[in-house]
């Protein structure tokens, strides 16, 4: 199974100072094949006949100049080659319309190289500690300081790059765990039709992700620590500071740059300490040998974070559409990382074997779990949940995660319903008819129009 990893690095200042170089030259070569491509497409469009197109090629010996450009020398070629490759393999994935055409590389902080086989390789040297030597025998920067966190194969190429005065070595290795053999969700749903209520009762965990619970999983809670809570908190305040400051500061002065860069650290705090959540909790829940099928809401985050809209009278006189309030929910929405959670849960139990689905999140606040009324008016405040029908009492993220079980375990137990490619239990039988119904009553509405008009049309 193909993994990802990132590793931090820590160069010393010389290893920072050499690094910097060829990632700024491995951006002049990129640059150079945009313009360079530019120039050439717009001379064909002018001076060639239709259908004679520009030619696209991997070289970039050109650029190196003994007058023009000497420092270009001094970076392992392989570098700049890798570099063209790489835009090499942009360009030709944008012919194919997956992607954009590359795009000339701005000057800022951030930059990387590609760095193959040739250029790098890991040792383990005699004090037991694994260390990266980055270059070639003669062009280098020695060993690279890695904090290696975990363990991993070593892999074909790596990148080395730079983010806000950060350095970090990324790559791809295949993992030992083979993906072939392990089981798809529509091999689950096969498998679980056969078992009995009493095991999935058992055996099936409902998360609930919510604002103030963050994930709630059956009876389980799992949220920040006080310290990472404490210093969300202080970072926030400390942000809405630095915007103050950068909001009076001239554009492009040394000043501003400098808080712009504050700006992208706190912020990266920010999303470290939602990232280390998001995994802690997704391997616990995949971890706890009681879960065998988990089950989450189908949230669709990106529209629910989209801004309200704009609300007009007739008179043409705009009102007041809650935008801003709706923005705070926005961000507090999107602090939680709901759907980085979801990703991180998908391989690991991916990984682990275990059944992971999705159910429609409709309504799941305001059903109860155990006699399913659903009302509004089941809840009663943001934590409270009262049942008007039946007088079940809970906690609502919890009831909220129970229902969510209970659906689930309907729909496995349910052999009319579907996997969907996003991996959402569908109830397809009765879903399909009322389609078909529908859509037939339009197809008939449709008919008789075209009839009419058909009619009409030599009247008129
Ligand atoms: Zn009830």
């Amino acid at each position: 199974m193909l993994m990802g990893i990132r590793l931090q690095a820590h160069p010393n200042s010389g290893q920072k100072l050499i690094l910097s170089q060829w990632m700024g030259c491995a951006r002049f070569i990129w640059n150079a094949k945009c313009e360079e491509d530019r120039y050439l497409s717009t001379f064909a469009k002018k001076y060639m006949p239709i259908g004679v197109y520009a030619p696209i090629d991997q070289k970039f010996s050109q650029y190196k100049d003994g007058v023009l450009s000497p420092w270009l020398s001094d970076c392992p070629s392989q570098i700049l080659r890798n570099s063209v490759s790489n835009w090499f393999q942009t360009y030709k994935a944008f012919l194919k319309g997956e992607c954009g055409k590359p795009k000339r590389k701005p000057k800022t902080d951030a930059g990387s190289i590609h760095l193959t086989n040739e250029l790098f390789r890991f040792e383990t040297c005699d004090d037991g500690v694994t260390r990266l030597f980055v270059g070639t025998k003669t062009n280098n920067i020695g060993y690279l300081s890695l904090k290696n966190h975990g363990p991993y194969q070593p892999p074909k190429s790596i990148h080395i790059k730079r983010r806000l005065g950060q350095y970090f070595v990324s790559f791809c290795y295949e993992d030992p765990v083979d993906d072939t053999s392990l089981a798809t969700g529509h091999d689950h749903l096969e498998y679980l039709r056969g078992a009995s209520l009493e095991f999935l009762n058992q055996h099936t965990v409902g998360i609930d992700r919510g604002i103030v619970r963050p994930v709630q999983a059956g009876a389980e809670v799992f949220d920040l620590t006080p310290e990472q809570k404490r210093s969300k908190t202080r970072t926030a305040r400390y942000l809405k500071r630095l915007q103050r400051r950068l909001a009076r500061q001239k554009k492009g002065s040394n000043r501003r740059r400098k808080i712009k860069g504050k700006i992208g650290r706190a912020h990266l705090k920010m999303a470290n300490i939602r990232r280390d959540f998001c995994h802690k909790a997704s391997h616990a829940i995949v971890s706890n040998p009681n879960h065998k099928v988990i089950i989450l809401e189908d949230l669709k985050t990106k529209n629910m974070t989209k801004a309200p809209k704009p609300k007009q009278t007739e008179s043409g006189h705009w009102e007041k559409n809650g935008a801003s309030a709706k923005a705070g929910l926005n961000r507090q929405i999107l602090d939680q990382g709901w759907h980085q959670f979801e990703t991180f849960l998908k391989y690991k139990s991916f990984r682990a074997g275990k059944a992971l689905f999705k159910v429609s999140p409709h309504m799941t606040s305001q059903e109860c779990a155990a006699c399913s009324h659903t009302h509004p008016g089941n809840r009663q405040s943001q934590a409270s949940f009262v049942c008007g029908a039946c007088g079940h009492t809970d906690h609502a993220d919890r009831n909220a995660a129970e229902v969510i079980k209970k659906r689930a375990i309907v729909l496995i137990l349910d052999s009319g319903s579907e996997l969907s490619s996003r991996g959402v239990l569908l109830d397809s039988g009765r879903g399909a008819t009322v389609k078909t119904r529908r859509a037939s009553a339009r197809r008939a509405r449709g008919s008789e129009a075209s009839k009419k008009r058909g009619e009409a049309a030599p009247a008129a």
